[in-house]
């Protein structure tokens, strides 16, 4: 018989298939040329009749108008928080308080398309990953939180449980919708009214979410969305009428807010910065670890605070690991957000686009070696090729600090001792991936990683039930589960 011999075909990345430009339809987005305040349901003028742009950060082209509140908006957005807390919320039975929140999850589901469209021209990320991760989360955050309210005796057994009052709550732009999801819901499940902020780039579905809460019908003042830059962020955390700040963003932010409140009786939660360490060990499924470790750096352009932005390989799987996730870097897809074949979207702004540019100058002078795609990308708009450097080691800049972007630095390690101090030689401690075929392994290392949350051979995966929140200066407090709901409940 004749013995058959196979080949295997050499990948040519050059003459990959073109696939054909599927952009989705912007038909049904409807957007005001302006907007207002959302302020005790209404839309209100700012006091100073301030406005700046938000801008499609793809095209560069102004999307719209929107106000920008100063501290008599925000005082008038208080006021309406505390007397919606005092007047109506409080005092409304918890079982209709949750109807309206699963009316906001239903209507959010609804009208997915519009949001998820907006998503992407305001904040740049492809349409697959607002279509596909952030607007279901966010209706999945609400109908979760909704089923809570009325059973928030059994979440704390032996408790009595008040809510905190009026909770001011600051985002910012790399999941805008789904972080307004994950502060507003669990607040309203509480009891607690609320004055939010979001993100200065990108205010555009926080405005949409609050079109959603006024035809929802919520009580007046229940909810308040202004937008603004950081002094409008800064003028909710000083307010002497709230009574509970939980921000998202920056480390650096996160502590003038701490200081800014120490010594008043506001309650706090940070939702910080991160530097996770990705952990491919030898035993790993190698090209699921590939795609976990493209999902966890190069996912919605690297913009997430729990990106795999330091990737560690075991020395013996070091080569291959290298190797094909170069080859899978020359299959992603750069360009037009809205399209639906994108893998990698815009860059959130111009700032963003030259911080990331600046860390990629930082890792070449200090001698680590850089390999991008040769992809094209648009001449106009923000956008960067994904990035990765080898021959990094530890006191390397690119491998301490976050970037924020989609630029990987690799690292190799020899023993599991060794790959724990480095993992953990970092002042962040928000989220952590383990690849091993060891289950044993997994277990031995989640007790000694020093991160909130750890993903096993999987990576930014997210669930309303699952709570989420750093160690470290990654900030303190739990938003998402059970645990989520604490932070907005006095617990006597
Ligand atoms: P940022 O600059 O700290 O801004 C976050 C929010 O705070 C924005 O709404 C911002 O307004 C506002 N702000 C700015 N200065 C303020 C001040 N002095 N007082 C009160 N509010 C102020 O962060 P970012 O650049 O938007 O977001 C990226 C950061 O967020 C990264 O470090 C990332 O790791 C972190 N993040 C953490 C998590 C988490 O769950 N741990 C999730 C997502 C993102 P403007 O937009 O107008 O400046
Ligand atoms: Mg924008």
């Amino acid at each position: 018989m004749k013995k058959q011999t196979t080949t295997t075909p050499k990948l040519d990345f050059t003459s990959k298939w073109a696939y054909a430009p599927s952009p989705e339809s912007t038909d049904h987005v409807q957007l005001k040329e302006q907007y207002d305040l959302f302020i005790n349901g209404k839309w209100v003028k700012p006091v100073k009749g301030k406005y700046f742009d938000t801008v499609n950060p793809a095209t560069e082209k102004k999307l719209a108008s929107v106000a920008e509140a100063t501290q008599e908006d925000v005082d008038k957005a208080v006021k309406a928080a505390r007397a919606a807390y005092e007047n109506v919320w409080s005092k409304m039975p918890a079982k209709e308080r949750a109807k309206y929140i699963y009316r906001i999850a239903r209507m959010i589901q609804e009208r997915a398309r519009e949001f998820a469209v907006i998503e992407s021209m305001d904040g740049g990320k492809a349409i697959r990953e607002s279509r596909d991760v952030d607007v279901p989360l966010a209706a999945a955050h609400f109908f979760y939180y909704a089923g809570w309210a009325d059973k928030l005796e059994y979440a704390f057994p032996g408790k009595t449980v008040s809510p905190v009052g009026v909770a001011g709550q600051i985002i910012p732009w790399n999941f805008p919708l789904l972080m307004a999801a994950w502060k507003i819901a669990p607040a309203l499940a509480t009891g607690n009214t609320v004055v939010l902020k979001p993100a200065e780039t990108t205010p555009l579905t926080a405005l949409k979410l609050a079109e959603i809460i006024k035809e929802s019908g919520l009580p007046d003042g229940v909810v308040n969305i202004i937008t603004g830059a950081g002094a409008t962020g800064a003028a909710i955390v000083n307010h002497p009428g709230i009574d509970k700040i939980a921000f998202t963003g920056s480390t650096d932010v996160g502590k003038l807010i701490q200081k800014a409140i120490a010594g008043t009786n506001k309650k706090l939660t940070l939702e910080l910065g991160g530097k996770a360490a990705n952990i491919i060990f030898e035993d790993a499924p190698i090209d699921q670890a590939v795609e976990g470790i493209v999902n966890g750096i190069f996912f919605n352009q690297g913009h997430v605070c729990c990106a795999g932005s330091r990737l560690f390989v075991q020395e013996g799987v070091a080569d291959v690991v290298i190797r094909k996730l170069k080859d899978r870097l020359e299959s992603l897809i750069v360009g037009d957000p809205l399209d639906k074949n994108t893998d990698i979207g815009a860059i959130n702004s111009k700032g963003q686009l030259e911080t990331i540019k600046k860390y990629i100058k930082i890792g070449i002078n200090e001698g680590a070696e850089m390999y991008q795609s040769s992809c094209a990308i648009p001449s106009k708009g923000f956008f960067v090729r994904p990035t990765l450097f080898t021959n990094v080691s530890q006191s390397h800049t690119i491998s301490r600090e976050e970037i924020f972007g989609p630029v990987l630095a690799i690292q190799t390690f020899r023993t599991v001792e060794e790959v724990i101090e480095k993992a953990n030689n970092t002042p962040y401690g928000l989220s952590a991936g383990v690849w091993t075929d060891k289950g044993s392994k997994i277990f031995s290392l989640t007790t000694k990683l020093r991160a909130g949350v750890i993903w096993a051979n999987t990576y930014n995966k997210f669930d309303p039930t699952s709570p989420f929140g750093g160690f470290k200066e990654s900030g303190f407090g739990r938003e998402g589960g059970l645990h989520g709901l604490a932070p907005y409940l006095v617990m006597n």
